[in-house]
């Protein structure tokens, strides 16, 4: 099967696949093989200005046709996604490098995400409420906000772009979508899925291309009022401060640095199974990836001691293998950054049990692997027990009581996940009440949000919005009050008030 069709990918605007005004294109690599698989459009402001100057013509007119009509777009959508489910998993891998079982997880939220998201389009409940005054009606109605940008990460190219797209286009507005460079090839997909659908023309465009060029032009636009946004804490702290500036409303989904904590009545075989998955999967490149196990004393050296022998068995290579267990990371600079925080790990006295190393031999050469790591003994304020690494590393911290778990867990700038394994059901719902975070797991691992539930973090992880869920429709509309007085008369609120 021949993948892919096309050796340059173009924009999507206003219904048309065009060239980036600049001419300029970058090369799409396979973290895998380090092979190059397309070309990426690098646009410019312009390509941007043409993609909202269609979004705003395109918005005017879907947002007068009626919800239910919209959501039959998203449903052919899902149906289109689910017939090319395989071959959107196959290029899922190559593209990013996840292992193909993961691949068609995220292609699979992606198709979930559409079903659910056109249910919505015979919800989108507002409220009624009575009146204070006599022959009065009031009810409140989420309008759509108009153009929305869309600035979405590569580690969850399809996924990420449909927990953002799907609700927006549902509720009316149109979307100006940048992808993350690294990983354009779901986008291009995507895009001629909706285009298939039916979608109509200007009401979802792609424009291909860097964050600070493109991404940041995005924000200049005074017609795109609302920016939501996944990826780096860093980005994302630029992003609100220029969308604060001129009154943008903006949704940042960020980093994380997200810990399980095993008890000493832990199901052990289970906690094990749960740490592996959440943090060697996707090659712990997740925001949501365990990154630290606050481990109970009394089990630390058994749950060590399991690990290593787990983790030793774990297969690493090209994910398109359905063998492989652990694919690659994303570029060279990943790569790098993981080395340096083991480095870092090592300087603050940290025990390295196991991996720690860039895997450069035999068939891991022409690929970016590193190997899955486990330090052990460290203390909650190491720069690797706080900081997000985002590659297979877990830090193991031993504790002596679930209060101390409990507070070390909270000890982080960020808030995204956590997780606990106990079979005590008093500890589990003290544990769902005082982890801080915008996810809790019970006796699972720190990964496996569903798409109707509301996904996000607390503190440094985000800004209080969440994508996702019916919660995903608070950031793409508005609230209106409406106020129908059929008394014949001037009543005044709060006034004329017997
Ligand atoms: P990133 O470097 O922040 O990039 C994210 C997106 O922002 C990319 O499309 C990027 O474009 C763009 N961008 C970069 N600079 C920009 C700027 N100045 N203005 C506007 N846009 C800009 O993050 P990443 O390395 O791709 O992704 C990894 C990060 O995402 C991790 O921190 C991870 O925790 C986080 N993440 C969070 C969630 C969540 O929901 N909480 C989910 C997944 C990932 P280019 O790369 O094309 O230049
Ligand atoms: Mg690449």
């Amino acid at each position: 099967m021949n993948l892919l069709q096309v050796k340059q990918l173009k924009n999507f605007i206003n219904g048309s696949w065009v060239e980036a005004s600049t001419g300029d294109t970058a090369a799409v690599t396979n973290p895998a093989t380090l092979e190059t698989l397309v070309h990426v459009p690098l646009s410019s402001e312009s390509d941007v200005k043409s993609a909202t100057e269609a979004a705003k013509k395109a918005q005017k007119q879907w947002a007068l046709v009626p919800a239910p009509q919209r959501a039959e777009v998203l449903y052919k959508v899902g149906l289109i996604m689910k017939e090319r489910k395989e071959k959107l998993s196959q290029l899922l891998t190559m593209e990013n490098g996840k292992v193909i079982e993961e691949a068609r997880g995220e292609v699979q939220e992606g198709i979930d995400m559409a079903f659910y998201m056109a249910g919505e389009g015979r919800r989108l409940f507002g409220q009624t409420t009575p009146s204070e005054l006599k022959d009065k009606f009031a009810m409140s109605v989420r309008a759509p906000v108009g153009v929305v940008g869309i600035i979405t990460p590569w580690n969850f190219p399809i996924a990420i772009a449909t927990w953002k797209s799907f609700p927006a286009i549902v509720a009316g507005n149109a979307v100006v979508w940048k992808p993350a460079t690294e990983t354009p090839i779901m986008a291009y997909e995507l895009a001629g899925i909706f285009e298939e659908a039916g979608l109509p023309k200007g009401v979802l465009n792609v424009v291909f291309g860097s964050g600070s060029e493109v991404g940041e032009s995005m924000i200049d636009q005074n017609d795109i009022r609302v920016i939501s946004f996944t990826g780096s804490n860093e980005v994302g702290r630029g992003i609100a401060a220029k969308c604060g500036q001129r009154l943008k409303k903006v949704s940042l989904e960020m980093g994380g640095k997200n810990g399980v904590i095993v008890m000493d009545d832990a199901d052990l075989d289970l906690a094990v199974e749960g740490i592996l998955w959440s943090a060697y999967g996707t090659s712990g490149q997740r925001c949501t990836a365990c990154s630290r196990v606050m481990v109970h004393e009394k089990v630390k050296d058994e749950l060590e001691e399991r690990l290593q022998r787990e983790i030793a068995k774990l297969s690493i290579g090209n994910g398109l293998d359905e063998t492989i267990k652990v694919g690659p990371i994303i570029n060279r600079s990943g790569l790098e950054k993981i080395q340096n925080y083991i480095r870092i790990g090592k300087e603050e006295g940290a025990k390295l049990l196991t991996g720690g190393y860039i895997m450069e031999n035999g068939n891991h050469k022409k690929g970016n692997y590193f190997a899955p790591t486990l330090f052990t003994d460290v203390s909650p304020e190491m720069r690797i027990a706080q900081e997000e690494i985002f590659g297979p590393v877990v830090s193991l911290i031993p504790v002596k009581s679930f209060e101390e778990a409990v507070e070390i867990n909270n000890s982080v700038e960020f808030g995204l996940s956590s997780s606990i394994f106990t079979r005590d059901v008093n500890r589990v719902f003290a544990a769902q009440r005082d982890l801080d975070t915008g996810i809790v797991y019970v006796n699972a691992g720190t990964t496996g949000a569903e798409i109707h539930l509301p996904f996000g973090g607390t503190k440094g992880t985000g800004n209080g919005h969440r994508d996702s869920g019916v919660a995903a429709l608070d950031v793409f509309t508005e609230w209106k009050a409406v106020y129908v007085d059929f008394s014949g008369k001037l009543q005044r609120a709060q006034i004329d008030v017997e």
